[in-house]
């Protein structure tokens, strides 16, 4: 192992990363050192980049990433286990005291008083190996690690820790039922996962709307029913098609995952009677949204936000995956995979959004 290591970091809007070298500490045991195997860009790194929402900079950006163990360490995998140097793991996206009035009392740990998260931290001295987008990064106590199964890709896994965990997390906070009629705003990354989850979970129907034909083309790969462009089809005409499709009871359930101000308008009308909506999509500040609420009160609606998920839903994500990865190529939604020297190219790869996820292997010359 070498006494320093690369890190990308983000210097602000406009400005191309800046690959340097760091100085790697090992000596203390109550973190884990681990090597960066896979990161993948995320869309909110993607509201970060653009300026839609800000950091501390410099930033070590990243956090859908997995790697090995790199050091002796104290830490224990989320299940009590000791950590083993070699063993291939993922993490929670962030760390929390366990201690705390959030973590204690209202049992939302990943809304820690003393909140470490992976990916976000930065400024002149404090920025270190706390990234993704970088050959090594230091988890810190407190944070919930999961080791890989061996059957699992790197890049079958790479996104479970942030995308695939809210969402789990999120549906299992609104309850799938089986039977339900369920539409997902966005057929993003996080968009497949629950059409994939809401399929496997008994629902009846589950449509995806989003204004990209190519994207949707993955939603129905990954378990969609019905797809809906936005693009050639209206609002209204989604609507009429949601009350064919549900026998005039309307939707039982909507995921919202897309951003996009309309969709909790739109989802408040597609609801029927006692309908829960997920919103997961609003993550950067000033997302004002305009809808009914006379139709939240009349039809007895239930609307839930959730962010960045209770620890626990990441070991939900990965045996869900391990369980469903001969019926689905979740292998195939990591589309192009980049050296950590050309992460700029990666952003802009991500940014033109034809592929699901880009990747960045730091380890690739
Ligand atoms: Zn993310
Ligand atoms: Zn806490």
């Amino acid at each position: 192992m070498h006494n320093s290591a690369r890190v990308a970091l983000f210097h602000g809007v406009g400005q191309p990363f800046e690959v340097s070298r760091q100085p790697i500490v090992t000596s203390n045991e109550a973190n884990v050192l681990v090597r960066v195997k896979l990161a993948s860009i995320c869309g909110s790194d993607l509201h970060t980049i653009t300026g839609r929402r800000s950091v501390p900079l410099p930033c070590a950006l990243g956090h859908e990433a997995i790697g090995m163990v790199a050091a002796p360490t104290q830490l224990r995998d989320a299940y009590g286990n000791s950590l083993n140097e070699g063993d291939r793991i993922t993490w929670s996206i962030a760390a929390s005291c366990g201690r705390c009035y959030n973590c204690d009392n209202k049992n939302l740990p990943q809304k820690c008083e003393g909140l470490f998260k992976y990916g976000h931290a930065g400024g002149e001295t404090n920025v270190g190996f706390s990234g993704g987008f970088a050959e090594y990064i230091q988890l810190q106590p407190g944070t919930a690690i999961y080791r890989i199964p061996s059957a699992l890709t790197d890049r079958e896994t790479v996104p479970l820790n942030c995308a695939c965990a809210t969402v789990l997390d999120g549906l299992d906070a609104v309850g799938v039922k089986s039977g339900d009629n369920a539409i997902v705003q966005g057929a993003g990354m996080l968009g497949i996962y629950a059409a994939c989850y809401l399929r496997e979970n008994g629902c009846e129907s589950v449509m995806v709307v989003d204004y990209r034909e190519d994207r949707l083309k993955y939603a129905a790969r990954f378990g969609a029913t019905q797809t809906f462009n936005l693009t050639d089809t209206s609002v209204d005409d989604v609507g009429h098609a949601v009350q064919q499709i549900t026998n005039h009871h309307g939707a039982d359930l909507v995921l919202e995952v897309s951003g996009v101000s309309a969709a909790l308008s739109n989802a408040v009308d597609w609801l029927g009677f006692g309908g829960r909506c997920l919103t997961l999509g609003f993550v950067y500040p000033g997302a004002d949204v305009s809808l009914d609420a006379q139709q939240v009160v009349t039809k007895c609606l239930t609307i839930r936000g959730l962010h960045n998920y209770h620890p626990s839903a990441l070991g939900e994500a990965v045996r869900f995956v391990e369980e469903k990865r001969d019926r689905y190529p979740f292998d195939a939604l990591i589309g192009a995979t980049y050296p950590l020297v050309e992460i700029d190219a990666a952003f802009e790869r991500a940014q033109r959004g034809d592929l699901i996820r880009v990747a960045v292997d730091p380890q690739m010359e």
